[in-house]
């Protein structure tokens, strides 16, 4: 089957008709249904699938042994995640589950068989955008959160993960490190859509990751008294809704002046009436640097803003860190091996640093591993807008069979 047919029958799953963006969140049907399309495509090729107590997803060829006397060999892992952002965009996580499986029928096309294990991973709530902890699924199974946490987690709705999870037919009980499995894989190497424009500006269909930017997210709540809004003097009042709209102001300043990148992207606002002044706004903040210094000042200047705006404003002021992810210099070997295959194949592939976590980050502290960019024309993601254009998926599929033929095949 083509990349473009597996592509295709992925295509409609968990998109939103009036927005044309994703809304595939865990253990939701649209997640159910994704989950589905895993199975049918790995049955489709004859891997043996299954999910994790974690609820990722695992897809694998197994190796012909050569050497019967040479016991087993450690697994060669490739893979994504298939969930969103709200109206997020097509290719942020299935580009690179859909050019695992193309990848595969390349190799079976062109004759190649693996030596070792070869999986296909999706990683479970990567985007974090259901309940709030990114690469959750990946965390979970590398021992990186505690699981009773994780059961905890809460969506808007006030959902936990735990029910959620028993909700959709699994046991949250058995959230939880595996450590077996995760030392089971000799190299993990993941393909993902660029979420920049560097690619585009080097004129290059695809790189290679060489570090990720730490990054976190902090829970800013300003809380105030709610008022009515046609008698309350200006003067009088204690708008915790001014603290906030200043405060995210002061994170792009900040950032500015650290060389980092500032965004709250999310607002909770209470009681969220028009003709009232609220009595409490939540806001998230999500901060990224070059390194970790630099993460450390940007946040605590916003949060020392945040203070001096709240008392201007009469109002309450706190925080909460809800997750922090320390720089990942991805395994310089593979690294280096990864563009020596390209190039070999032909493939001309850059080095680049990213600013977005990813699954391939939490792994790497315990599993070699790497990622290949492919090149999105805009840069635009988590965005129903956001692109690689097909030569590019092609390129993708060819670049990662070359990769796993080095890693598996020989
Ligand atoms: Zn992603």
């Amino acid at each position: 089957m083509s990349f473009a047919a597996l592509w295709e029958s992925l295509l409609p799953l968990g998109r939103d008709a009036g927005t044309g963006g994703y809304r595939r969140f865990s253990w939701t049907p649209a997640d159910a249904e994704c989950r589905q399309w895993f199975f049918t495509t790995a049955a489709e090729r004859a891997l043996s699938a299954g999910a994790d107590r974690n609820g990722n997803l695992w897809a694998w060829w197994d190796a012909a042994w050569t050497d019967p006397g040479a016991g087993p060999a450690k697994a060669v892992v490739t893979g994504s995640h298939l969930d969103s952002v709200p109206d997020g965009g097509a290719y942020d996580g299935p580009l690179g589950v859909v050019t695992a499986f193309a990848a595969i029928d390349l190799l079976r096309k062109s004759g190649k068989a693996p030596v070792r294990p070869l999986g296909v991973a999706a990683f479970c709530e990567e985007e974090g955008a259901r309940f709030g902890v990114a690469c959750l699924g990946s965390r979970l199974l590398a021992g990186a959160i505690e699981p009773a946490r994780a059961r905890a987690l809460t969506d808007s709705g006030g959902v936990t993960f735990a029910e959620a999870m028993t909700a959709a037919g699994h046991d949250p009980a058995a959230l939880g490190p595996e450590p077996g499995l995760v030392a089971g894989i000799g190299v993990y190497v993941e393909l993902h859509i660029e979420q920049g424009r560097a690619l585009a500006d080097l004129h290059a269909a695809i790189g290679v990751a060489e570090r990720i930017w730490p990054h976190g997210r902090w829970r800013l709540t300003f809380t105030g008294r709610a008022d009515h809004a046609g008698t309350t003097r200006l003067g009088d009042r204690r708008d915790p809704m001014l603290a906030a709209a200043a405060t995210i102001l002061a994170a792009r300043g900040a950032a500015a002046r650290h060389g980092a990148l500032a965004t709250v992207g999310k607002l909770t606002v209470d009681p969220g009436a028009v003709n009232a002044i609220s009595s409490s706004v939540t806001a998230w903040l999500d901060a990224r640097a070059p390194d970790e210094a630099r993460l450390h000042a940007v946040v605590e200047d916003v949060l020392a803003q945040a203070r001096t705006v709240a008392v201007a404003h009469g109002v309450d002021c706190g925080h909460a860190q809800e997750s922090v992810t320390p720089a990942v210099d991805f395994d310089a070997a593979l690294r280096d091996r990864m563009v020596a295959t390209l190039a070999a194949a032909g493939i001309r592939a850059p080095v680049l640093p990213t600013g977005a976590g990813h699954d391939a980050g939490v792994l790497a502290p315990q599993v070699p591993a790497g990622m290949l960019f492919v090149r999105n024309p805009t840069g635009v993601s988590h965005s129903p807008a956001e692109h690689a254009e097909p030569a590019d998926c092609a390129a993708g599929v060819t670049a990662l069979a070359a990769v796993l033929e080095d890693l598996a095949c020989r």
